[in-house]
């Protein structure tokens, strides 16, 4: 993913609209467990403030990920936007801009950083899915199981102060 700032460097304060896509970004499969299933696509602003280039950026991708309630494979959309810095210098280990030369800048690491960071933890197929009986491992969504519903603890409690009450009557 590269982007050409040769317009926007022609004085400070022009600003310009950029959209970029890529199939895959370098490294990026290999830092992510899960498969991608489209194109990552991102889309933006860069500014030009002097001796930085400022670029809001925001992107989405889909993913191949197990839901975490009922296991099966679903298309997780994966959305992130972020600002940064671009600077035609190197960076120093305490700087958190990135470097770019030749007029163009490369935002494959920032991206694939942003996509691995917005992986979601418990991906779910859809948002009201039902989940697995957690007895018989039937899926809820597809149909419901004849197994007992699991005796709940907060009425158990609430019985043992019922009769407790009882006794002191
Ligand atoms: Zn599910
Ligand atoms: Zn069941």
């Amino acid at each position: 993913m590269e982007l050409s700032v040769h317009d926007v460097k022609k004085w400070v304060g022009r600003e310009e609209s950029f959209a970029v896509a890529a199939e895959t970004l370098p490294d990026l499969a290999a830092r992510l467990e899960a498969p991608l299933r489209g194109p990552i696509k991102a889309a933006g602003r860069v500014r030009n403030a002097g001796s930085l280039l400022l670029v809001e950026l925001e992107g989405s991708v889909l993913l191949q990920m197990a839901c975490a309630r009922c296991g099966s494979l679903a298309d997780i959309p994966v959305t992130f936007s972020d600002m940064a810095q671009f600077r035609e210098e190197r960076p120093g280990p305490e700087d958190d801009w990135f470097a770019y030369e030749n007029e163009t800048l490369r935002l494959d690491d920032w991206v694939s950083d942003e996509i691995l960071l917005s992986v979601p933890i418990a991906p779910l197929c859809r948002t009201d899915c039902r989940g697995l009986c957690p007895q018989c491992g039937a899926d809820w969504n597809e149909s419901a199981c004849a197994c007992a519903p699991p005796p709940d603890d907060r009425w158990g409690a609430l019985a043992g102060f019922r009769a407790h009450g009882d006794d002191a009557d």
